[in-house]
């Protein structure tokens, strides 16, 4: 049966809860219960021959119509209400016939705001609760008329039934309440406890995303360690061989000093790709460094002044504009990191002999600051302003000009990350490029007030 009923009428996508699949089920079952009923009541009075005063045939149509709006809308609450409708069309006018105040087919009403209060909330069943009280003032009002009908029951008087009856419906009703105030809590209990299950899997599968790209992050670790680092190697392999053989046949010329100054240089590019991959992978490990509110300002000026050399040797321009006057919460020498590291850039990728000009300004925006690092350098093309932020991504390898480990902005998407803030850039080739990222104004509320100290520990950038 109830297979029946689910496959038919219930429509699984529109029946949100288990408690109302139930509720459906029930009120399917209720409506398919009456109208066996109203069939065998036809059958039996057609045999037996006994006259009936129930609307039979119109019950068994509006049950059927009833059915239909239920399959076309799946709306419960429209569906027992119409139910409820029927019902009461059917019993009222009969309780006139039968007795009035006196009447079962008045007391029968009891079902009304009972069905209402399950299967059709507390609206419904305040609604069906007062009708029925409606109808038994209609009825004790009109109860002499008909006393002659019951005089058994009369003895009693009017008065009598109209109070029983009402403390019928009323326990009824209130029984219905209950019971619905209780499954209905017990279902937000039961979704509370889903609810907080999901999120605990949703924490889950992020953390085991996490993990999946740390996984990948270390492959491609091993590839750079074992590429990128094994280049410079070489050099320094086969450049000794050289050096070792003009040492042992005392051959030491003007090439013999290239030699040792490819030696170093290889050397040097080596020490900066293992620098940058510790502090890389420092970042990811050690998140014990605490916020504290510092002065943005500070920092910036205290990351253009460790890059003071390469500013002076190419002529570079560091301008500063609206920086925020508050103190953030921030970990100091990340940030300091994070601006480093994109000035640098901005002065390492600019136009063949021109003077590189960088901006830095920010806006405050409702719950983060956001800033922007701007340069007149060579651009980024377009199908690269997203990659860029992958570890180890470079753009311009090929040109030896530009030195780097591609970390420097894997790093501060990881340090913006940290400050619940986002970064991305803007480009056009041969013009410049935009860095822009936000840095919340609330990630840690509990941070202290602190002054940038002197001995700033900061990241060494490749120049
Ligand atoms: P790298 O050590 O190579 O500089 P980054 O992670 O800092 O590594 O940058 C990744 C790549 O993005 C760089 O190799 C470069 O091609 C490109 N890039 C970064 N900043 C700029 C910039 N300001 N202008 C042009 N290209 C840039």
């Amino acid at each position: 049966m109830v297979k029946f009923f689910e496959k038919w009428f219930i429509d699984k996508n529109s029946v949100s809860s288990e408690s109302e699949y139930w509720k459906t089920l029930i009120f399917l079952s209720t409506m398919f219960f009456c109208q066996c009923l109203i069939i065998l009541e036809i059958i039996i009075s057609t045999i037996v021959g006994i006259q009936n005063d129930f609307p039979f045939a119109f019950t068994f149509l509006a049950f059927i119509i009833i059915v239909f709006v239920y399959k076309q809308t799946h709306d419960l609450q429209l569906s027992v209400n119409l139910f409820l409708f029927v019902f009461f069309l059917c019993l009222f006018p009969l309780s006139f016939k039968s007795g009035g105040i006196y009447s079962m087919d008045l007391l029968g009403m009891i079902f009304l705001p009972i069905f209402a209060f399950l299967l059709g909330g507390n609206k419904s069943g305040i609604f069906w609760y007062l009708v029925t009280v409606v109808c038994s003032l209609v009825h004790y009002y009109q109860a002499d008329k008909q006393a002659d009908l019951f005089l058994n029951l009369k003895s009693f008087g009017a008065d009598y039934y109209f109070v029983l009856d009402n403390s019928f419906f009323f326990l009824t009703a209130m029984s219905a309440f209950v019971f619905n105030y209780l499954n209905n809590k017990h279902v937000k209990r039961v979704n509370d406890q889903k609810a907080k299950i999901s999120n605990q899997a949703e924490d889950l599968r992020i953390a085991q995303e996490r993990v999946l790209e740390s996984n990948r992050e270390l492959e491609q670790y091993a590839y750079v360690t074992s590429h990128d680092l094994k280049q410079p190697l070489r050099t320094i392999n086969s450049f000794s061989s050289l050096l070792e053989r003009d040492i042992k046949n005392n051959q030491i010329s003007d090439e013999t000093l290239v030699y040792l100054e490819f030696i170093k240089t290889s050397t040097e590019n080596m020490n900066c790709l293992i620098e940058d991959i510790l502090a890389y992978s420092q970042l990811n490990m050690d998140n014990d460094e605490q916020f504290s509110f510092c002065s943005i300002e500070q920092i910036i000026t205290k990351s253009v002044n460790n890059l003071s050399g390469q500013i002076k040797n190419c002529g570079a321009n560091i301008e500063m504009k609206n920086l925020p006057k508050t103190k953030l919460p921030l970990m100091t020498s990340r940030v300091l990191q994070l601006f480093q590291n994109i000035i640098s850039n901005g002065i390492k990728y600019r136009v063949k002999n021109s003077n590189p000009l960088i901006e830095i300004s920010s806006v405050e925006r409702e719950d983060c600051w956001e800033f922007l690092v701007k340069d007149n350098g060579i651009g980024i093309p377009k199908k690269h302003l997203k990659s860029i932020f992958q570890p180890f991504k470079r753009l311009h390898s090929s040109q030896n000009k530009f030195k780097g480990s591609g970390i420097g902005l894997a790093t501060c998407l990881r340090i913006v990350e940290q400050h619940n803030g986002n970064i991305w850039v803007e480009s056009e080739e041969g013009k410049g490029s935009s860095f822009y990222f936000t840095l919340a104004k609330k990630v840690n509320p509990h941070a202290e007030e602190m002054n940038l100290p002197n001995n700033i520990k900061f990241m060494p950038k490749l120049a």
